[in-house]
Formats: structure tokens, sequence, C-alpha cells
């Protein structure tokens, strides 16, 4: 599941491939952008913002511009050295490749993708709360900003990335747990906000530099998590039987032992 932690390992890993390198090739597999044409141009950087990333580049004109995307539920990108079979997933869903001399970089299944001068990256992502993990995190600030709306649950209120940016399901669903709170409980009823979010925060920067997500701190299949993806297996707290509900696209795990209804 793509959360704030994915995203900011695969914006290192695009760092570590392409920062400082002269691109020899690209080639967009999406109709906005099959005309762009990306030789010559130099990669500055790649950093994350909450889900989004924003991979920076210098144009031969000198010109710097932000080649965005998001992976939402699906999205990956991969870097291959040159001449390296691409085996992370099927061809067809291959949305943009950048070739250097030392790496090839892979977007699947991306989302959103947009090349915006780096002077309007605001324009995508300004709206977003304070990273959880950025440099500039302000764990009051989203505070603050969750708090703005009480009667909100706080299931909902958490994966609004324009309180913090970079949590999803998973995340949403085991900080609850951990607080023992209702996802149906609104913001205004949670005992300790900022205690919440600061869980969050500890969450995600745990799992920063490894691709498996663990909130139990096991790393073994099947132990990662207290809630996330155990529906009907026992709590591993009380036994009772972990519940699942879906909402649209949103799913809610949680045990209703643990977790009393407040509201
Ligand atoms: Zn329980």
């Amino acid at each position: 599941m793509p959360e704030g932690d994915t995203v900011w390992n695969t914006a290192r890993v695009l760092d570590r491939a392409l920062a400082g390198a002269r691109l020899t090739g690209s080639d967009f597999r999406v109709p906005q952008l099959a005309a762009t044409d990306l030789t010559g141009w130099t990669v500055r950087e790649s950093a994350s913002r909450g889900k989004h990333l924003l991979l920076r580049l210098t144009a031969p004109t000198a010109a710097q511009w932000t080649l965005h995307s998001h992976l939402r539920m699906d999205g990956a990108w991969r870097a291959y050295t040159p001449g390296e079979r691409w085996t992370a997933r099927p061809a067809h869903l291959i949305r943009v490749v950048l070739r250097s001399p030392g790496a090839v970089a892979v977007g699947y299944h991306l989302h959103e993708l947009a090349l915006v001068p780096t002077a309007e990256e605001l324009s995508l992502v300004g709206h977003l709360g304070p990273d959880l993990l950025g440099p500039d995190w302000d764990a009051d600030e989203a505070v603050r900003r969750l708090a703005a709306e009480p009667e909100r649950t706080i299931g909902e209120a958490l994966l609004d990335q324009r309180n913090l940016a970079g949590v999803g399901n998973l995340y949403k669903c085991e900080v609850l747990f951990l607080r023992g709170v209702s996802p149906w409980t609104p913001v205004g009823a949670v005992p300790d906000l900022p205690g919440t979010v600061a869980l969050a925060q500890r969450l995600l920067a745990a799992n920063r530099g490894r691709w498996t997500q663990s909130t139990t701190g096991v790393l073994r299949r099947g132990g990662t998590s207290y809630v996330y993806g155990r529906r009907a297996q026992p709590c591993r707290r009380c036994g009772t039987a972990i519940r699942k509900e879906e909402l649209g696209d949103r799913v809610t795990y949680w045990c209703p032992v643990c977790q009393p209804d407040r509201s």
C-alpha cells in the first residue's frame, strides 16, 4: 500500500539512481506527455511531499521543471541498471521511461503525471497539510488543522491530506488501534489528538528505508500489522475477531473491544 513511507522510499531510490545525471532518453506513454522528450535534461533531485513524487529537472535552456507523479493504490517507480530486464510489472503498465548513462527509471501505473515549472509546484502540492516525513514536519499545525473540524470522524480526518500528508488506510487503522480509538469517533472527542498525530509520525518514520511496512516491529509475513488486513482474525491484544468495513475505496479495520465507540 503506497503511503507516505513508500513514497519517501521511492523518492530516495530515484534520487540515488538519477540525481546529477543527464538524461539520454525518455519515453512517455501517456497522452498528455506523448510529445515530450527529456533527452539532454539534467535531474537535479527527487523529493516526496506526502504521497506525491517530485522529480526536479533542469532543461537545456536552464529552465527548472518538475515531473510530478502520484502512486495512489497501485503505482510504482523502479530503477534498473542499463541492460537489466524490467521485471517489476507488466509492460503495458509502463507510463514513463527515463534513461541515463548509469540507470533506467521506469514508472508503472503512475497517476497525475505532469510536467510543470518548478516554481509552480505549489499548484500541485500546496494544498497539502504538514508532511509527516518532510524536513519541515509541523505536528502542532497538523493538530490545529484536524481540530478545526471537530464533528468529522477521526478515521476520515486522518486520511485527508490537507490535514496532514502521508497517512493512508494502513497507518490510519493501525494508529487508531494503538490509541484505542474507534475510527468513527468525532475528532473533538479523541482523548489525545497530539498523541495520535505523534504516533502516526513515529509509525511512518520507523518504516523509512525498508519496503516492508510494519507497525508491530515484526517483519515476517502475517505479523506486520495489528488490525490492517486481518479481518476475522483474533485481535493481538484481546482475541476478539477484527472487523472490516468498506466505504467506497476506504477500508477500515478495527477491534470492537479495544476501540470502543464513544460517539
Ligand atoms: Zn482487541
